[in-house]
């Protein structure tokens, strides 16, 4: 006999199972997640590495017997979501193959995957499958709250490529859903992916990468003091009614390694001739008077994906919270006041803040990405100009540093309440039942609770919209 409710699990798996009992392989696995913070207000049952889709059936089916909750996190494991306390978290970090067709122009991704398994195949046919911004992020959460990449302008959401998803239900089951065989679920994937199922497989539309792959990008940089003059003609720019959807400007607060508090563009753009493209550098790099550094240059898509990685390490400690904004083109008070709030807002930034990892971005989020009808998918995040996420970390085991790091990031989105449009479940870091209709409309959030009830209804899987519940 043993107290350990998984025992019996154990012989049914291929993979491993990882218990309480084993405290050091246990403690191994649970700060294994991105957000060390997040991490230790969180503990689960156990961890069960599967090594295939049979090993998520066999854990689904006896946790729902054994009445037991389940989160699932990838190899990126950057949400606190993917654990659960006293949940069984189904891991998918061995699950991580990548496999393109390149006649049908087609991509299977196993969830396990992150941004840089996939671009790292695709790459090799110059083929695209939209992807997170930073390398390490999971495939698959991403794509399963809507997905925003550095190309999104020109490539929509990731959620508006796939094809289909193969997925185990709540009852072990082995499904696929695609547009003809559940057109409602498969809605409600594309947008609150993870809650009615766990996601063995993606399949996604890929587009071809002009320019053998190369584009132009990385940043050009200010002192932090020039950013007034350079973020208010940047958001004149950004606002051009002819300007190419391949072409995308991204603004933001950072520090260089040194410490030094800077302010930048990063340029991204696709399929130009290089005369164009470093005309349009130029024109952005004479803003507020000259940058005090250019790094734009030609460089592999794959290169600028993996640019950012070293800034966001493993096991820290961070808080980011994120929103989607528009403002009225025609009153010149509006830009002023976004800048305002911007360079205000970092000059408030917390002082024992982990330079490295504080941001205030950004990102252009608009063009291919507002063209879809917004009812077509669960993703409601579709009328913004811009993302704007406040994103920080801390360095001790701190309570008083974690509640300035929240405070300063959730105050940032709150300044820019007057232009908010939607939030965005990703990073919209939602805590409560009001801030998730923030991120779906009241009509959609009841699409989603009837799939729920349809699709787990004993609310096994404590991952999705409802996620901020699952240590409550
Ligand atoms: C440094 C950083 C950069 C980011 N950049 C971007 C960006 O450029 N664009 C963007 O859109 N978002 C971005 N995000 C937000 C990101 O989309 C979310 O944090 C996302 O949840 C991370 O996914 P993951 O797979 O790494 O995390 P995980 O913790 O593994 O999973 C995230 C969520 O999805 C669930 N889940 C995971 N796999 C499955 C599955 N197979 N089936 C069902 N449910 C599953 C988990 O339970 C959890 O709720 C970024 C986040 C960070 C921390």
């Amino acid at each position: 006999m043993t107290d350990n409710p998984l025992a019996d699990l154990k012989t049914s798996l291929r993979g491993e199972l990882v218990t309480r009992d084993d405290q050091e392989a246990f403690s191994s696995a649970r700060f294994r997640g991105w957000n060390r913070d997040l991490n230790t207000r969180s503990n689960p049952l156990g961890f069960v590495i599967a090594s295939g889709v049979r090993d998520i059936a066999t854990t689904v089916t006896y946790c729902r017997s054994n009445d037991i909750p389940i989160t699932v996190r990838g190899k990126g494991c950057h949400s606190p979501y993917g654990m659960a306390n006293d949940a069984v978290v189904i891991d998918l970090s061995k699950m991580t193959a990548v496999r393109v067709d390149p006649e049908k122009k087609l991509v299977a991704i196993q969830a396990g995957a992150d941004g840089g398994d996939v671009d790292h195949e695709t790459a090799l046919y110059n083929l695209i499958c939209l992807t997170g911004s930073v390398s390490h992020t999971g495939f698959a959460g991403v794509a399963l709250g809507g997905g925003m990449g550095h190309l999104s302008r020109w490539l929509g959401a990731v959620v508006d490529s796939i094809v289909s998803y193969e997925m185990v239900t709540a009852t072990g089951d082995v499904v696929r859903v695609d547009e003809a065989q559940d057109p409602e679920l498969f809605w409600g994937m594309r947008g609150n992916g993870a809650s009615f199922g766990i996601v063995t497989e993606f399949v996604l539309k890929l587009r071809d990468m002009p320019n053998d792959g190369i584009i132009r990008s990385a940043p050009i940089l200010w002192g932090e003091d020039k950013a007034r003059e350079v973020m208010t003609p940047w958001l004149g720019r950004i606002t051009r009614p002819e300007r190419k959807e391949t072409e995308t400007l991204q603004f933001a607060f950072l520090h260089a390694p040194d410490g030094q508090p800077l302010c930048g563009v990063i340029p991204l753009i696709v399929g130009e001739a290089e005369p164009a493209a470093k005309a349009t550098c130029d024109e952005l790099a004479a803003y507020g008077g000259g940058a005090l550094v250019r790094q734009d240059t030609q460089l592999p898509y794959t290169a600028l994906q993996a640019a950012l990685d070293d800034c966001f390490p493993y096991d820290r400690n961070y808080w980011d919270k994120g929103v989607f904004i528009d403002w009225d083109l025609s009153d010149a008070n509006a830009a002023n006041s976004i800048v305002d709030i911007a360079v205000k807002h970092w000059s408030e930034k917390p002082d024992f803040a982990t330079k490295l990892s504080t941001f205030l971005l950004f990102m252009e989020v608009n063009g291919a990405v507002g063209r879809p009808d917004p009812a077509s998918t669960s993703f409601a995040a579709r009328t913004g100009r811009l993302w704007c996420t406040a994103l920080t970390g801390w360095p001790d085991e701190d309570d008083s540093q974690r509640a300035a790091s929240r405070k300063w990031c959730n105050d940032f989105v709150e300044k820019l309440r007057p232009f908010h449009v939607t939030t965005y479940l990703n990073n919209a870091m939602p805590e409560s039942d009001a801030e998730m209709l923030g991120v779906f409309p009241e009509d959609t959030m009841r699409r989603l609770r009837a799939l729920k009830e349809k699709h787990d209804p004993g609310n096994l899987f404590k991952t999705g919209a409802w996620q901020y519940q699952a240590n409550m």
